[in-house]
């Protein structure tokens, strides 16, 4: 099962809210972590893990599972994101981040957990970034963006 079309993450992609408050909780957990010998780094997230805090365990941005916390270190880290999301490996730090943006979001937005194909996911974040981008408010992804690629897409694939 090579294609990500078949993998399908339990989401709720919103566009808002991407950023401000990410800087915060990231000192934060350094804190609450730096007595332990393995803590979690800020770099980790370019394996894709981002830190649970309430639970003291690394957590894949892509999948949403939690390893151990003897498991933070960059080998084991490096190894989920290898052996579990190949197609992701070459990705760049800034294309996690936006993963875990979307958790975060997410975290606030419950209620509205549906499933949606990782394709489509990552398409809505790569719009929901060039829609913070230009600093527009995120209402714009539902009354343009969305009616455009809708356009975009039916033009270029048949109605
Ligand atoms: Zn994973």
């Amino acid at each position: 099962m090579n294609s990500d079309d078949e993998s399908v993450i339990e989401t709720k992609v919103r566009n808002s809210e991407m950023s401000s408050d990410v800087k915060i909780s990231r000192e934060c957990l350094n804190q609450r972590v730096n007595k332990k010998d393995r803590k979690y780094q800020d770099s980790y997230i370019k394996f894709g893990f981002t830190f649970d805090v309430e639970k003291g365990e690394p957590k894949c941005v892509i999948c949403l599972e939690r390893l151990a916390s003897e498991s933070m270190k960059p080998s084991k880290l490096k190894r989920h994101l290898v052996t579990k999301h190949p197609q992701f490996q070459h990705k760049e730090e800034d294309f996690f981040k936006r993963y875990e943006n979307s958790i975060k979001v997410q975290k606030n937005t419950m209620r509205n957990f549906t499933s949606v194909p990782t394709k489509a996911l990552a398409a809505s974040l790569e719009a929901s970034y060039l829609i913070a981008k230009t600093k527009k408010p995120h209402s714009i992804g539902e009354s343009l963006v969305l009616p455009a690629a809708i356009k975009i897409v039916s033009i270029m694939y048949g109605e």
